[in-house]
């Protein structure tokens, strides 16, 4: 039975690889850049004191980070976290820097690219933050960048006016960006919420409650698929399984009891079948097992497993006495050209010689009329 903590815990480790290989292509991509531009800007001499240090220290980080998220997968969250803080603090230091910094800040070449990796920190915390975590890291970075602003251009030197006009540009339009993601982060949140809502709900649908077995919806439609492909080759097969006397059993020990019979009677089946095929709980103590496949299994043979077993089960009420549980159950393998329904009925047909021929025993179904 695929459980709902399955399909969670693979998906979720799909999802940590994909994001592995994405921190492993930032972090390169990111040691080959700030390279480039630490190069560049001691070439042409306009490096500061804050890159002199943050270059270095970047390619350090990226490049430790790189190595051990390489050989220890599990390090991914504080490799992030690591590379993150590095550059924001960085960048946020290099702002604060250049409030200070003489002369217009048009003219300075290191002031307009540091402001074109902020974008990058605003990213960063969307990609890694719950929505409302990012959003309040970016507004946080975008309230700093303000408050530089506002220090730089209220000081009064001869070009405050020139570098008001500048800042805040740029600060719209960090902050429409802001804007941007947050809104579609919160898009991502609203579809994703939306789908796994819908993929609970099929499963609740498609799921009987009590065996977490498949329900009676989800297997009519799998028959009806298998008769409709008709591949007799591959020698599909349906067994219809009923619990002989279930009524003692409730009459006698009490429905919860019944209920405890289902339950083990829906695991002995499903343990004792392949993933491929399907049990399904098909009505009250009714179960119907879809083989798609059974060219390679003998399925009358397997039928008679399946009985031994439930007969063998060990349910005892609570004064340890054992409640008789057996099942009868009909064969039918798929005959050529027959529909769903008449594939179906068959197999009731040989569940109901079963339980005349004195019940805990399998019976084959007769090939349809012609
Ligand atoms: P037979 O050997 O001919 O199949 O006899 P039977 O008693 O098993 O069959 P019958 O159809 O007379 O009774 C089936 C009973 O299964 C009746 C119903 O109350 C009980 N039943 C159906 N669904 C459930 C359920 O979910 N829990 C419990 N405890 N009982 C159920
Ligand atoms: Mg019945
Ligand atoms: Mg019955």
């Amino acid at each position: 039975m695929v459980q709902n903590s399955d399909v969670v815990y693979s998906a979720t480790q799909h999802i940590d690889r994909l994001m592995r290989r994405v921190v492993l292509l930032m972090f390169g991509a990111g040691v080959l850049a700030v390279l480039a531009i630490w190069h560049m800007e001691a070439a042409d001499g306009t490096i500061d004191a804050i890159d002199r240090v943050g270059y270095p220290a970047m390619v350090i980080v990226f490049s430790v980070s790189l190595v051990a998220l390489w050989r220890v997968p599990r390090v991914l969250a504080t490799v992030r976290w690591l590379g993150f803080l590095t550059i924001t603090l960085l960048l946020m230091l290099d702002l604060w820097n250049q409030t200070h910094m003489p002369g217009p800040l048009l003219d300075n070449y290191n002031s307009l690219t540091l402001w074109n990796w902020l974008p990058l920190c605003y990213a960063m915390a969307f990609f890694m933050l719950a929505p409302r975590h990012a959003f309040l890291a970016a507004a946080a970075m975008l309230a700093f960048f303000a408050a530089c602003t506002l220090l730089r251009t209220t000081a009064h030197t001869p070009y405050a006016a020139q570098d008001r006009s500048l800042m805040l540009n740029t600060l719209i339009s960090h902050a429409v960006l802001v804007v941007c993601l947050t809104g579609m982060v919160w898009l991502k949140h609203v579809v994703t919420v939306q789908g796994e809502q819908a993929t609970r709900l099929n499963l609740l649908a498609a799921t009987d409650p009590l065996t977490g077995l498949a329900n009676r919806r989800l297997t009519l439609q799998l028959l009806d698929q298998l008769a409709r492909d008709g591949r007799l080759d591959l020698a599909p097969v349906v067994m219809l399984c009923d619990l002989d006397h279930f009524k003692h059993i409730n009459d006698g020990w009490g429905h919860a009891m019944g209920d405890q019979v289902l339950v083990a009677v829906a695991n002995a089946l499903r343990a004792s079948t392949r993933d491929a095929d399907t049990v399904a709980r098909w009505g009250g103590e009714e179960f119907l097992i879809v083989l798609p496949v059974s060219r390679d299994v003998d399925a009358s043979a397997l039928a008679e497993r399946l009985r031994a077993r439930v007969e063998a089960l060990q349910v005892a009420d609570r004064h340890q006495c054992p409640v008789p549980v057996t099942l009868s159950i009909g064969i039918a393998p798929l005959a050529a050209g027959e529909s769903g329904s008449s594939w179906l009925k068959r197999a009731d047909e040989a569940l109901y010689r079963a339980k005349n021929d004195g019940r805990n025993c399998c019976r084959v179904a007769e090939p349809p009329e012609a």
